[in-house]
């Protein structure tokens, strides 16, 4: 695989309520969802991701259905608003975690649909407010799309990526790294105040830096790993792994996030390839992470096990180089138009980063924000602690657009857009093409009443006037393709027409 894998994006949104600090986040987060959920016609208790039927281990390369022996009238549904948890019609899943609404994107394939479903996500966001909103007597609940609440709280953004389960985790470690503790520089989402609790003047690369504590772990709230090991594939296990990152920021311009997601693709191809031969480790990578974030003047340097002393945006230059070679030796990219566009704005965005940070503005949100901030500081006479900046910081991440800074400086024509208005509409109720998703969202839209539950994995139907649920596993990824299943779930008059199709060998 070169810039095109099977990947998708988790994004927990800050949640408050203005004025009521003692607001149950938990609570308002299930609302946000079932409010949503509700107006799209979906049922809240469709999905109950956690059903635990046993696993059925088969080859997944066939549409064979389950019959699963569980009785649907004794499962009972859940009422709890706090556990809402929903599959979309555009694939994606929307549920609480962490007392935070979270949208993980359906799985995509290029990282400019990555990025359109992520924004979709935003656009999901700012409809749930909006709809709480209208509700009589209900307290203005508010989204932001940003890691760290200021006071001390950091939530995530994940990334998820398709591996072959044979790429040796070791070398994913070693050589991911080095690019995790610097990639900050074209990705990072900014933040005022520095030290996990904000109380240090000053203003910084990435939300997340000063959340992380260790190399390697399980964990992902706490102790916080720059590679975390969690190893659920949702898919064939032993043929894939889904590599799931933590340590990203959310973007909420174009060219960061498409370079997020584009640029690790492409270093991971590398490791499956065996390309990358060096070894760039660096020594405290940690220390070398928060070292890289307190300096947005891009001078701050990192020392390499080796024992050369570099620059963020050094180490970033290893990788873009490196990724020219490899691409020059394979030749044999699916998707060149794809790989292009990622290797002209990573090398674009690195040159400018080494003349003139700010030449950047309009591209990557840490350096925009940034101008913003010394704008008003210099406008203001603002030193860096003053409380009217940590405000800013989170107004920028607000998901409505009359609040928001980024859709402000969007609509004055200020930021440099990838996607248009129209895919991200469209995005928020159709699933990408290309991938599972596909079939998943494509069942919820044509037959929502009678999935049961749907998971990244498999689809769950009750069919009217059968005792035993059937389930349709999804196993495969790039399998259940708008190619593949399109036309038979436009046929298909109901779930039954539906299933036979399926069980009919192609
Ligand atoms: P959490 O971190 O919130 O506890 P999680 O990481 O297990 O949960 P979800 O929130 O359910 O997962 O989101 C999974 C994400 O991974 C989605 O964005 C989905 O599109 C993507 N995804 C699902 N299967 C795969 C796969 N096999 N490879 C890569 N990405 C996948
Ligand atoms: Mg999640
Ligand atoms: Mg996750």
């Amino acid at each position: 695989m070169t810039v095109r894998r099977i990947m998708g994006l988790e994004t927990e949104y800050g949640i408050s309520v203005p004025g009521d600090p003692m607001a149950n986040p938990m609570f308002l987060s299930g609302q946000v969802i079932s409010v949503y959920a509700a107006a799209q016609g979906i049922r809240s208790n469709q999905s109950s991701w956690d059903y635990a039927f046993e696993d059925p281990l088969r080859d997944a390369r066939g549409w064979q259905l389950d019959r699963l022996s569980a009785d649907p009238s004794q499962l009972t549904d859940i009422e709890d608003p706090t556990l809402a948890n929903v599959v979309l019609t555009n694939g994606a899943r929307y549920y609480v975690d962490h007392a935070h609404p979270e949208y993980s994107s359906p799985e995509v394939t290029l990282p400019r649909d990555a990025v359109i479903w992520d924004r979709a996500g935003d656009a999901i966001a700012l409809e749930s407010v909006r709809l709480l909103a209208s509700r009589p007597g209900q307290p203005p609940v508010n989204l932001y799309k940003n890691n760290a609440d200021g006071k001390g709280q950091s939530y995530g953004t994940h990334e998820n990526y398709l591996m072959p389960r044979r790429t040796a985790f070791p070398d994913i470690v070693r050589h991911l790294i080095p690019f995790f503790v610097t990639r900050q520089v074209v990705c990072g989402a900014g933040r005022v105040g520095i030290g996990v609790d904000s109380r240090g003047a000053g203003y910084q690369i990435s939300q997340r830096a000063d959340f992380f504590e260790t190399e390697v772990g399980l964990e992902t709230t706490l102790k916080r790993p720059i590679i975390n090991t969690r190893d659920e594939p949702h898919a064939v296990a032993d043929r894939y792994r889904r590599l799931h990152v933590i340590i990203g920021d959310a973007n909420l311009l174009d060219v960061a996030g498409l370079l997020k997601v584009g640029t690790t693709s492409l270093v991971l191809g590398m490791i499956e390839d065996g390309h990358l031969t060096e070894d760039w480790s660096i020594r405290r990578p940690v220390a070398a992470l928060q070292t890289v974030s307190h300096d947005p003047t891009l001078r701050a340097t990192v020392e390499l096990v080796d024992g050369r002393v570099m620059t963020g945006l050094d180490v970033q230059w290893l990788y873009l180089e490196a990724a020219k070679r490899w691409l020059e030796l394979r030749g044999d990219d699916p998707e060149p138009e794809a790989t292009t566009e990622v290797m002209t704005l990573w090398e674009d965005v690195l040159t400018r980063l080494g003349h003139d940070v700010m030449s950047c503005a309009g591209m990557l949100d840490w350096v925009t924000k940034l101008q913003l901030l010394e704008g008003f500081r210099a406008r203001d006479g603002l030193a860096w602690d003053d409380h009217r900046l940590a405000a800013v910081d989170i107004q920028w991440a607000d998901v409505r657009p009359e609040k928001g800074l980024v859709h402000r400086l969007r609509d004055r024509g200020r930021t440099v857009d990838l996607v248009t208005p129209e895919q991200v509409r469209a995005a928020q109720t159709t699933p990408p093409e290309d991938t599972r998703a596909w079939f998943r969202g494509s069942c919820v839209r044509r037959f929502g009443s009678e999935v049961f539950s749907a998971s990244w994995d498999s689809v769950v139907f009750d069919v009217p006037g059968h005792a035993s649920l059937q389930r349709v596993p999804i196993l495969e990824p790039e399998r259940g393709t708008r190619a593949q299943v399109g036309t038979l779930l436009e046929e298909s008059a109901d779930v039954t027409a539906l299933l036979r199709g399926l069980a009919t060998p192609d």
